[in-house]
């Protein structure tokens, strides 16, 4: 099987053309270049095309390739479907906002953390994505777009902390000027909690924006859809938020998917309050997408009537947009539904 170039950081690049090709330096400078806009190798035109060959004879540029993607344009949403070159299919939704285009990127094929509402972890994890496979999709949608991205926000499908490495190299590249150059400000990394995984950001000193998935503010209700709770309880994840508040300075977001008639009572909203007081911390809240199995729209004053709540007790929050839910833009829901297509099953 071939390797691929966007697998290297630039200093890689160096020693693999240095001692593989015998080519000078700059070279290596000059890939690299040309990765962050795309190209393939037969496109990279300042390589004198004999070393272009030799690369290419074990060498592709990427490791996804496109398979299609749809557009809603309410929300001016785009979601594309990928195939990594083992043949999974995955996902990544590009989002246009006023300032820029944010994608959202996944880290695993398939998860394991098994959320009750979560598409992503109906089939468990198949595999983790390497730094180029999610470098890749970023790369990829620019391209396709035209655009540069200016936004990344780790929500795709998988739990980023329970890919750690990659995840960190991934953050380091898309960070650096010989990469995507995208500010730690602009990245926002979403976990439902993995504490071990948020205390090794702290020691390593990735301070992104950071937002917990919360979605229930008790042990005993966050039991009941989040497995990850029996792990890392809501209190251990909520001291490590804090903690690396305190470090990094950056904002905590509580995500809170609201379900109605399960998160949405007053005891929930004064179970926040308790959370959140003496804090920054924002709930940003979500209504549920319908998931094929149990859960439904949330009907249209569930929203209304739990912001209510919130507000009576003070609590900083924003109701995320509802994007992309005309073409299944949650989490592995296009995917789960494409792959099931090629399958020939529904
Ligand atoms: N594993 C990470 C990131 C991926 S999920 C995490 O748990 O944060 C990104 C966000 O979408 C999470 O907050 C997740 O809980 C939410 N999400 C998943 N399924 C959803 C659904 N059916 N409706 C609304 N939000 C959902």
């Amino acid at each position: 099987m071939k390797d691929y170039l966007i697998n290297y950081d630039k200093t890689a690049l160096e020693y693999i053309i240095t001692h593989g090709y015998n080519q000078p330096v700059f070279r290596a400078g000059q890939i690299n270049g040309w990765l962050y806009k795309g190209a393939e190798i037969c496109e990279m035109h300042n390589l004198p095309s004999a070393f272009r060959l030799a690369l290419a004879d074990k060498y592709e540029a990427f490791p996804l390739s496109y398979k299609f993607d749809l557009y809603e344009e309410k929300t001016d949403t785009r979601k594309f479907i990928f195939s990594t070159a083992d043949g999974i299919f995955i996902e990544s939704v590009a989002l246009n906002y006023d300032h820029g285009i944010c994608v959202c990127v996944s880290t695993q094929a398939g998860c394991r953390m098994g959320c009750a509402f979560c598409e992503s972890g109906k089939g468990g994890l198949i595999r983790n994505l390497t730094p180029g496979e999610m470098l890749s999709q970023i790369i990829r949608i620019s391209k396709m777009l035209g655009r540069r991205i200016t936004n990344i926000v780790l929500m795709g499908s998988g739990e980023p902390l329970d890919n750690y490495d990659n995840v960190k190299e991934f953050i380091l590249r898309a960070n650096s000027p010989d990469g995507l150059s995208i500010s730690m400000r602009n990245i926002t990394l979403s976990t439902c909690g993995i504490v071990s995984g948020i205390k090794r950001l702290i020691e390593d000193k990735i301070f992104v924006n950071l937002s917990l998935s919360l979605h229930a503010p008790s042990h005993e209700l966050r039991s009941k859809i989040m497995p990850v709770e029996k792990a890392y309880n809501i209190n251990e994840a909520i001291q490590a938020c804090k903690q690396y508040r305190k470090e990094s300075s950056r904002r905590i977001t509580l995500e809170y998917c609201l379900i109605e008639g399960f998160n949405d009572t007053a005891e929930c909203a004064k179970a926040l309050y308790q959370i959140c007081k003496n804090t920054d911390m924002l709930i940003n809240l979500i209504d549920v997408n319908s998931t094929k199995g149990k859960y439904t729209r949330n009907s249209a004053h569930c929203m209304r009537n739990f912001v209510e709540k919130l507000k009576s007790y003070n609590i900083n929050y924003t109701i995320r947009r509802r994007l992309g839910s005309s073409i299944n833009a949650a989490c592995g829901q296009l995917r789960s539904e494409y792959a099931a297509n090629q399958n020939g099953g529904a």
